[in-house]
């Protein structure tokens, strides 16, 4: 089930294996694993590729260069939500609030976000 999340830019959704309130999963959990990223095909946040490939019962659809504006990684730590550009660009630090994200993500946007 989906939780309602209030984020200072909109309500959002957020499903996954969730192992805590700041958006660590069964398959990703050390300090840093602090992001969910907003999924284009059911426009809900998961914490990973794989909280996606075992809950959501469909193929998971990248993001497009052109839509590198939209809204599509929260924060677990502030709540705030950022844009596809902002996270990358962030040098994996929140923006908002300074949460250390994990470098290693990077070697994951290609399930993300595509060209
Ligand atoms: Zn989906
Ligand atoms: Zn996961
Ligand atoms: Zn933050």
């Amino acid at each position: 089930m989906a939780q309602k999340i209030i984020t200072p830019q909109g309500v959002v959704y957020l499903d996954g294996r969730l192992t805590d309130g700041q958006t660590r999963c069964v398959h990703y959990h050390s300090g840093p694993d602090v992001i969910a990223i907003r999924f284009k095909c059911c426009n809900t946040y998961y914490p990973c590729y794989q909280c996606h490939a075992e809950l959501a019962g469909h193929e998971a659809r990248l993001w497009e260069k052109a839509e590198y504006r939209q809204l599509a990684v929260l924060c677990g730590v502030c709540k705030n939500q950022l844009t596809i550009a902002q996270y990358l660009a962030c040098g994996n630090k929140c923006p908002a609030c300074g949460a250390a994200f994990n470098p290693n993500c990077s070697r994951h946007h290609h399930l993300y976000f595509g060209t």
